[in-house]
């Protein structure tokens, strides 16, 4: 993935920022697109599209994790996002593993349903009242 393709977004509004997440996702037509939501001090959202560093991006996804780290410094992670360019938004196996690994909830967006879901993990270091209000919107 070049450059020009990692895209950040900041918006007060969350449904914005949702939105903007289905526009990237659906703008990948053949590979899974990942990245990641937060929350600034100043309350203010934000959006960043990460490297895909899967061997296999049409079914898998690896977050860069050099773009979670700095990502992480700078804002509350919320959750991490990524597209099934192919399929539900089931996650597989391995996003309920990477999830409940990391303790962090992903947002899966299935671009022939068009629509998305949380997959929340059993442990999560994530405030439960945001998660509940990502889930309304999503
Ligand atoms: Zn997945």
């Amino acid at each position: 993935m070049s450059e020009e393709k990692k895209k950040k977004f900041l918006s007060e509004d969350l449904t914005v920022v949702l939105y903007k997440m289905k526009e990237w996702c659906e703008h990948e037509e053949y590979f899974e697109t990942c990245g990641l939501i937060g929350l600034a001090d100043n309350g203010e959202y934000s959006i960043k599209e990460c490297r895909n560093l899967s061997q296999d991006p049409t079914n898998t996804f690896i977050l860069d994790p050099l773009d979670y780290l700095f990502f992480s410094e700078e804002f509350k992670l919320l959750c991490i996002y990524h597209s099934h360019p192919k399929g539900d938004t089931e996650p597989s196996q391995m996003d309920v593993k990477a999830s409940e690994n990391a303790c962090v909830p992903f947002l899966i967006y299935s671009n022939e349903e068009k629509k998305c879901e949380l997959y929340n993990p059993r442990t999560s270091e994530v405030d439960s009242d945001l998660i509940e209000k990502i889930k309304k919107l999503v």
